[in-house]
């Protein structure tokens, strides 16, 4: 299990479930363009700007490091879009709950929507979290995303909730999606199911992201067959990388037998307590293992986002100064500066 999934994966199978001690680390971008010890003056900026990964505007900042220890690159504001789609499609996956995926999907994806980006949120785990932080009582609802994937009359616009954010949809889920998970076992293609249910937002977003449930079960392959790639939301404390490695076979399998072009878009460490010696040192073990795999983008732990669940917002309006709100429009600005999907199928080639 190495390049398929580009080194970002090869040391993820061996960063199972003893956290310590791990191997050492492969990093995807060779150590000396981001080693800490390495000064401005030797950063070459021209070739930078040619650089693939880093892209004409994400030159590291001279020498400012960022908490994953690594000089923070500069992630500039998106250029507004003249229209909208073809979209990406995001799985926010861990098959351990309460480790930030809802937050992450509801919160970045109202980042990315005041950056001008059009953004469906799908709501894939039958505790409807997703659609409670948005401030929705899934079971008042008549029509939810199981109606949507099980009933053939039942379209994408009858499911679909606008919500107070410009720019951000919604299809929203109630326990109901959990008799999907039997239903669709005697389908026909079961685990596509979800893919095809998407086909008609396709051309109108810019992205989708779709919010798993805490397991590997038929509804998240069914998320990661529908999905152009995968976020990692992984809190940091000590037990972070169990199971990791699991979910990394699952998502080569998915590649092998059922989507091809699935990647890791990244491993994104939340609820990081930077005061404390712990966090730190979590962070420093996922970065080991992970390489360039993980985000500079990190969200801090703040009990502003229980807060938001209670107000049925995202953090970006609901605390729109606040570092929490700051730390997911980075995220959306980092991702955003990331080569497109059509430049880095260009690159395979
Ligand atoms: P998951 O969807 O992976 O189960 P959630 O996003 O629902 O995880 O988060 C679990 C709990 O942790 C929620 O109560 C949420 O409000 C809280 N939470 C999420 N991110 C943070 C954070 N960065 N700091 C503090 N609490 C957080
Ligand atoms: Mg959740």
């Amino acid at each position: 299990m190495t390049d398929k999934y580009g080194s970002r994966f090869a040391s993820t199978a061996r960063a199972d479930e003893s956290f310590p001690p791990l191997p050492a680390a492969k990093a995807v971008v060779p150590k000396e363009r981001w080693s800490p010890n390495r000064s401005s003056e030797h950063l070459d900026e021209a070739a930078l700007a040619e650089d693939p990964i880093f892209g004409p505007d994400t030159v590291p900042s001279s020498s400012k490091l960022g908490p994953t220890g690594r000089p923070l690159p500069i992630f500039p504001e998106p250029p507004p879009l003249d229209h909208h789609g073809p979209a990406t499609v995001i799985a926010m996956c861990n098959q351990k709950g309460g480790v930030g995926k809802t937050t992450s999907s509801i919160n970045l994806g109202a980042a990315l929507a005041e950056y001008g980006r059009k953004v469906l949120l799908v709501d894939f785990d039958p505790q409807g979290a997703l659609s409670v932080g948005l401030g929705i009582n899934p079971h008042e609802l008549d029509l939810t995303i199981h109606n949507l994937l099980m009933e053939r009359r039942t379209t994408l616009e009858d499911v679909l909730l606008k919500t107070n954010i410009p720019n951000l949809d919604l299809l929203p889920c109630n326990i109901d999606l959990a008799a999907a998970e039997v239903q669709l076992v005697n389908e026909v293609a079961r685990e596509q199911a979800l893919s095809r249910a998407l086909q008609p937002a396709m051309a109108d977003y810019d992205i989708l992201i779709i919010d798993c449930q805490p397991s590997l079960g038929l509804l998240t392959l069914n998320a990661l067959t529908a999905a152009h790639s995968v976020i990692v939301p992984l809190e940091c404390e000590y037990f972070a990388l169990r199971g990791v490695a699991l979910l990394t076979d699952t998502i080569a399998k998915v590649q092998d037998r059922l989507n091809p072009d699935l990647r890791l878009e990244g491993i994104l460490a939340t609820m990081y307590d930077a005061r404390t010696v712990h966090g730190r040192e979590v962070l420093t073990r996922v970065v080991e293992a992970f390489g360039d795999g993980v985000f500079h983008s990190v969200i801090g732990r703040t009990v502003r986002f229980p807060e938001t669940t209670v107000a049925g917002e995202p953090i970006t309006t609901y605390a729109s100064t606040s570092t929490g709100a700051k730390a997911y429009r980075q995220l959306a600005r980092e991702l955003l500066c990331r080569p497109s999907r059509a430049q880095q199928a260009a690159s395979r080639r």
